[in-house]
């Protein structure tokens, strides 16, 4: 059965990565897939939270949040689980490939926020703090400058299994029809940070697995071409 939107099983929707997109943060990115849009903004602070001063090591943090006109219902502007687990997944994503000692004693927080929700916000998010993360990281001084704070990129997408098919990118509309839903992060080079995957009214076999983590490794590496060429000169591995 083909898409709803007409894309192909392993089709991306429509990227868009828009860099320098507000003014005051040191990092400041908008991403859209299809109607999703998120704003990352990376700011910079001369402080580490309390139990890592003196140790030389540095820290990143996320926060994540849907605008309350982002959703067809209005969202209320509170903190619940949801965006509590995906505030900690952005910001595990991210601390997996940066190196905290060669950041030296400061902190980068990575705000997330949903503009529009038609699925994918997490992995959206996550894609878009990257970028905005690498910009931050360009303006300030590092203990070392020859010492990389990058170890390798990140980028996420989803996966799922729709009408009995794995298909790459999910939007609300198949989302809501998935009955296996998969939120994959991984780095450039082509290995896993962490995959969130849930049969919801169904179970998946491993061949099932195997075939959504190939349409998840086709999505990322594409995603990865994208943040490259947004960031230009400015690439950081
Ligand atoms: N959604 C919504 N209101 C909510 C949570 C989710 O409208 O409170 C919609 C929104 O379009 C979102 C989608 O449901 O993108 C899928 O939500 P999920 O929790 O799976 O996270 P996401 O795919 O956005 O990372």
């Amino acid at each position: 059965m083909p898409r709803h939107d007409g894309r192909s099983a392993s089709d991306l929707r429509s990227i868009k990565i828009k860099r320098r997109y507000t003014k005051n943060a040191a990092g400041s990115v908008l991403i859209q897939a299809g109607t999703t849009t998120v704003l990352c903004t990376a700011s910079v602070e001369s402080s580490v939270p309390p139990w890592l001063k003196g140790s030389e090591k540095g820290w990143v943090t996320a926060e994540y949040n849907m605008l309350p006109g982002s959703t067809p219902t209005r969202k209320a502007r509170k903190v619940d689980g949801r965006t509590t687990e995906i505030q900690r997944l952005i910001g595990r994503s991210l601390r997996a490939v940066v190196d905290l000692e060669a950041l030296g004693e400061q902190m980068i927080t990575v705000d997330c926020d949903v503009l529009d929700a038609d699925g994918g916000t997490r992995t959206a998010s996550i894609t878009g703090a990257f970028i905005a993360l690498a910009d931050a990281i360009s303006t300030i001084e590092l203990p070392d400058p020859k010492r990389p704070v990058f170890k390798d990129s990140l980028a996420a997408v989803s996966v799922g299994i729709v009408n009995g098919a794995p298909v790459l990118d999910l939007d609300y509309v198949e989302d809501f029809a998935a009955t296996v839903d998969m939120n994959v992060v991984m780095t450039g080079s082509g290995k896993f940070i962490e995959i969130q995957g849930t049969g919801e009214e169904a179970t998946f076999s491993e061949e099932e697995l195997a075939k959504l983590l190939k349409l998840a490794k086709g999505g990322i590496k594409q995603l990865t071409e994208m943040q490259q060429k947004a960031l230009g000169k400015k690439w950081p591995v």
